[in-house]
């Protein structure tokens, strides 16, 4: 009995993460279900850290101090309930069990109340930053039993990133509530890439500029308000040739592929009646790249408007506007994201840290960026902040940004190019700024052939029109 932690699966982020944790002076345990992978690993890259083996769950077992601290970071779904079903037997009350993995939140919250019965205390964490993260510093989002924080806490924040010197992790709350903030991270890490690339296609289409030049706006992008991972590395991306000199981008397949979190963040938005409309529309811009022979054929059939040389005059402005139009349209979707953190906060009786939750995104993640501090800010000033766009921070980076954001639809429009997530930014911020929307005739439609009824208006309701009643 010897390791302060262990670690059950050596893929790529088990590997990167457990030398993070040995790098921090903890002694760890790893185990993985092809055991060979535990020898090539000890033998490669662990070789002289406090990093020992097991061939054997029990083996794993044995080796861990009392009460044991494990994090399990397996393909998520079945592969973690097998792996959990090992351990039991082997462990004692009071020991505690990590699920690191993209768990889908239900089963994290299933998992949590199955081991409480049991006396283990369950955790699910998410962690990003992918195998770098891993490696160097993720974001770490811890929620579940909460009695085994005080245990974790220091192993979690020292293998944090660190932003201002403050770690990347927090306790995010009870049940599955860190896998579900992990889940609207990476929905709107959905949303951040689809802006980014509907403002490279506008570049590209309207504005006629080459790779490498966008690869520069970006750039110059990146020491502004965007600053940004995302934005980052899509630079790189962009000015990265392949031999034949041709950009390395224009050879790949515009096919998107997907692993899920995306779809379940619009989907719960769904289930929670939240409008959390740039995620949704991320993920079926997903979808429709992945009927590539289809839009193909579309291509044959379907007209629309040509783009001549030229069509940009001023360029500069173009570019400026462009620049606004991603920045008003990123913040709409962060506000959404909170929207949704904050219903299912009611929805699920869970008390969330918004501050907190900015915070472990604002590094060692894949949406990290500067902006994630003026959301920290926000929050700090007013942990209970109804909306983000009520901060004057961002109502005044809205109002700012509304007259490039709109001559931008208005081209890309004008020039068919498809904007579904700089759209619906734009279309719900119209929405949520009306204090009337035309739900009064939608209300009086469904009425007229389902007989629905509607509530009248207060200020219109008399004795022969009375509100809320079937007329
Ligand atoms: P992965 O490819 O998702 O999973 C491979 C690992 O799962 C291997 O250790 C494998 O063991 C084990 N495994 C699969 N089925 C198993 C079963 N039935 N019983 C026991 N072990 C089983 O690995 P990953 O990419 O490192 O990701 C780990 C977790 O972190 C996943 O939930 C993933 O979604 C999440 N995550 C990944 C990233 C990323 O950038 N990759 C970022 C954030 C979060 P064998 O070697 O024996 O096959």
């Amino acid at each position: 009995m010897s390791a302060d932690f262990g670690l059950i699966g050596l893929a790529v982020m088990g590997q990167n993460l457990i030398m993070n944790v040995a790098d921090h002076g903890f002694n760890a345990v790893v185990y993985n279900r092809t055991t060979s992978k535990v020898d090539e690993f000890l033998a490669g890259e662990a070789k002289g850290k406090s990093i020992e083996g097991a061939h054997s769950i029990k083996e794993f077992v044995d080796k861990l101090r009392r009460p044991r601290k494990l994090i399990i970071l397996v393909k998520a779904g079945k592969p973690v309930d097998y792996i959990i079903n090992d351990l039991l037997p082997l462990l004692d009350k009071g020991d505690i069990i990590i699920d690191g993995g993209n768990s889908h939140f239900p089963d994290t919250n299933r998992r949590c109340e199955e081991l409480k019965e049991k006396g283990i205390h369950f955790v699910g964490s998410g962690v990003s930053g992918g195998e770098d993260g891993a490696r160097w510093g993720p974001s770490l989002m811890p929620g579940g039993d909460e009695a085994a924080w005080p245990a974790i806490k220091s192993i979690f924040q020292s293998v944090a990133a660190k932003s201002d010197g403050e770690p990347c992790c927090d306790w995010v709350g009870p049940a599955g509530a860190g896998h579900f903030v992990k889940m609207v991270h990476n929905g709107i890490e959905y949303g951040d890439m689809q802006l980014i690339c509907e403002v490279y296609d506008i570049l590209k289409r309207v504005g006629k500029f080459e790779d490498k030049e966008i690869g520069e706006i970006f750039g110059k992008w990146n020491k502004g308000v965007l600053d940004s991972f995302l934005i980052e590395i899509t630079t790189d991306i962009l000015k990265k040739n392949d031999k034949d000199g041709v950009p390395l981008v224009e050879k790949i397949l515009d096919t998107a592929g997907q692993k899920g979190t995306g779809k379940w963040s619009a989907v719960n938005a769904l289930d929670l009646g939240q409008p959390v409309t740039l995620i949704g529309e991320a993920v079926f811009s997903r979808c429709l790249s992945a009927i590539k022979p289809e839009r193909t054929r579309a291509s044959k059939i379907l007209p629309g408007p040509e783009i001549p040389d030229g069509a940009i005059k001023d360029k500069q402005q173009f570019i400026d506007d462009l620049e606004q139009a991603l920045y008003a349209s990123k913040i709409i979707s962060y506000a959404q994201g909170f929207m949704l953190i904050r219903e299912a906060g009611k929805e699920y009786g869970w008390k969330l840290n918004n501050p907190a939750i900015a915070l472990m995104w604002r590094g060692g993640c894949i949406i990290r960026s500067a902006f994630l501090g003026e959301i920290t800010n926000a929050y700090r000033q007013d942990p209970n902040l109804e909306n983000l766009l009520f901060h004057g921070f961002f109502t005044q980076a809205v109002t700012k940004a509304q007259a490039g954001w709109r001559r931008v639809l208005g081209t890309a429009t004008t020039y068919g190019v498809p904007t579904p997530a700089l759209a619906t930014a734009l279309a719900f911020y119209d929405g949520y700024r009306s204090a009337r929307l035309p739900a009064n005739l939608l209300q009086a439609q469904r009425d007229y052939f389902g007989a629905h009824t509607f509530q009248v208006l207060p200020e219109c309701a008399n004795a022969d029109f009375p509100a809320g009643q079937d007329i």
